[in-house]
């Protein structure tokens, strides 16, 4: 299934909100909440993990239709332009400071025109000419 927008932690962790809305019951469906319970089960099972956030600038890409970033870890944890940050749920870490084209809603309306997800890709970089072009060159309907 092809989805109609590029997807970001709402839709592959499934949460509603970034931070806790302290709603009960609702606790973990928030990107914030979700990272804290996945690294204190990881902790539990014995491993040297704990949250913590860098500032540093980390570069978001678009892999098979999803936002994501290339964290240290060799993970490759989802973001968004909306929530700007990326939570890794293999070390730990939060990336607080991601950083997007300023183009993105033109980036990724291109790719939603693509219909298989894994011809959804962008890296810095790639103007939303080039996408066009190599949209054109694939025989895609604008
Ligand atoms: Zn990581």
């Amino acid at each position: 299934m092809s989805h109609t927008v590029i997807l970001g932690p709402r839709e592959h962790h499934a949460v509603r909100t970034l931070h806790d809305e302290h709603v009960p019951g609702f606790a973990d469906r928030s990107y914030s909440g979700a990272h804290d319970l996945a690294i204190a089960k990881m902790k539990q099972h014995g491993m040297r993990v704990d949250v913590h956030e860098s500032d540093a600038p980390i570069a978001a890409r678009i892999n098979d239709g999803s936002w994501l970033v290339d964290c240290g870890c060799r993970n490759a944890p989802l973001t968004s332009p909306a929530w700007g940050v990326a939570y890794c749920f293999g070390c730990g870490v939060r990336h607080t400071n991601v950083v997007f084209p300023d183009e993105h809603g033109a980036i990724a309306s291109v790719l939603l025109e693509r219909p298989r997800m894994e011809n959804r890709n962008w890296f810095p970089g790639e103007s939303v000419e080039d996408l066009r072009a190599q949209n054109r060159a694939h025989g895609v309907e604008e």
